[in-house]
């Protein structure tokens, strides 16, 4: 057993610091306020290799590991506090790996590296206005046609539909066959003959939109076909599972930001003659915390190390392994993130409830991934039910 990072591993984990310290936090307010991430900041993510960093060379990525691409969403996660940078990173991340390992050369080609420099974006369609977590009941369909399909119904609470309308780009989209034969994984570029989009006011992570697309008879050639027909929905749960990995890991960066912030407070800020530090009322919330966050970093790159040794290696075998420390980290992480923003706030008093302080920034951003962003907390119970009691427990996904 190892716990050290490699040289390397340090290495690309201080750059990234370096940017999210120089880069990201003078820039959160202002993501937040105009609600788009600034493209000087994106070209720089991509300079770096941030942007799909996952995706082989040859597409235009870094071809990074899933630990290196975690320690970087931790960095992001704590260096852009609103989350939306963390979101656009690890969205472009988790889906482009999927599209380079499914989807048709043609397609890695012509998508994958205009993404990997920031000229354009690339995200994940499969919730629909009646559900999200209910997968398998989805509306939207996908007919075959001569030279491709053609897709009929409405996604919504899509993250990146304005930045794909504007920048280019588009989704993976989960749709049906409509002859009955399972579910076709289809890239769709947003800007699509017969897409429509529509954006939502959201509370948080305000860089990045998100919003709906009606697809009104769009046609989407045969080459954005990932995988082979028909089985589309096992390559999308298998894209989840990269996913869920580097949200939890962005909420551990968020959750490690706000308790050094909270830390440095209560060291210096006086109440009844001493540092609000030295009453074990608050020093005591602020260990509970700090172990809570370990737990789940580890848990976090072991997540990742288990999909380095088997998912992105093509190695199916221990597919309930990796399902499960995905599934529990991305249950636990969002929480904890979400508690010490709250708990550190309340250490700030009526300071903490101030746009000055800033920590309302990460608790309206992490609060995404306590909803439902990348899967609500109750699938997350529901898929570790399934692999602990059985499909007899739990006959759905
Ligand atoms: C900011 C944001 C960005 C998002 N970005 C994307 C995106 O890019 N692409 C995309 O496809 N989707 C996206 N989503 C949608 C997200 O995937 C869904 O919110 C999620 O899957 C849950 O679906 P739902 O919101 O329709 O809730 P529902 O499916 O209606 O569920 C409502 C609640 O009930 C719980 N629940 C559901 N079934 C059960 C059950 N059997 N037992 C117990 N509890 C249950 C859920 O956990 C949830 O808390 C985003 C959401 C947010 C908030």
């Amino acid at each position: 057993m190892e716990f050290e990072l490699s040289d390397e591993e340090q290495a690309f984990q201080a750059a990234v610091r370096k940017f999210g310290d120089k880069v990201l936090r003078p820039n959160e307010r202002k993501i937040d306020s105009e609600g788009r991430i600034p493209p000087e900041v994106l070209q720089e993510m991509a300079r770096l290799g941030l942007l799909a960093m996952p995706v082989p060379t040859e597409y235009g990525g870094l071809g990074g590991s899933a630990v290196l691409t975690e320690l970087a969403a931790e960095e992001i996660g704590r260096g852009d506090f609103s989350m939306a940078t963390a979101v656009f990173f690890l969205l472009e991340a988790g889906w482009g790996w999927t599209l380079s390992q499914h989807g048709t050369e043609e397609a890695k080609r012509e998508i994958l590296p205009p993404v990997c420099q920031g000229k354009a974006f690339l995200g994940i369609a499969t919730t629909e206005p009646t559900g999200g977590s209910d997968l398998a009941h989805m509306r939207t369909t996908s007919t075959r046609t001569s030279d491709g399909f053609s897709v009929r119904g409405e996604k919504a609470f899509l993250s990146g539909v304005e930045e794909a309308r504007t920048m280019g780009g588009g989704h993976l989209t989960l749709t049906k066959s409509t002859d009955g034969k399972g579910f076709n994984f289809l890239y769709v570029p947003t800007t699509a003959a017969g897409n429509s989009t529509q954006k939502f006011q959201n509370m948080g992570r305000m860089g990045i939109s998100t919003g709906a697309i009606t697809y009104s008879d769009t046609k989407v050639p045969r080459k954005y076909l990932l995988g082979e027909e028909g089985h589309g929905f096992d390559l999308a749960l298998e894209g989840f599972t990269v996913a869920r990995t580097f949200v939890s890991a962005a909420c551990i960066g968020a959750a490690e930001r706000a308790l050094e912030t909270g830390i440095a407070y209560i060291r210096e800020r006086q109440a009844f003659g001493q540092p609000l530090g030295k009453f074990e009322g608050i020093q005591f919330e602020a260990v509970d915390l700090y172990a809570q966050i370990e737990a789940v970093k580890w848990q976090c790159r072991r997540a990742a190390w288990l999909l380095d040794k088997y998912t992105l290696a093509g190695d199916d075998s221990h597919r309930s392994e990796v399902v499960k420390a995905v599934a529990s980290v991305k249950l636990t992480a969002p929480p904890v993130a979400f508690e010490t923003v709250k708990r550190v706030m309340m250490w700030y008093g009526a300071a903490g409830y101030t746009k000055d302080v800033g920590l309302e920034l990460g608790l309206r951003g992490v609060m995404s991934y306590m909803v439902g962003a990348e899967g609500g907390l109750n699938i997350m119970r529901i898929i570790l039910g399934r692999e602990l009691l059985g499909k007899e427990f739990v006959p759905y996904r």
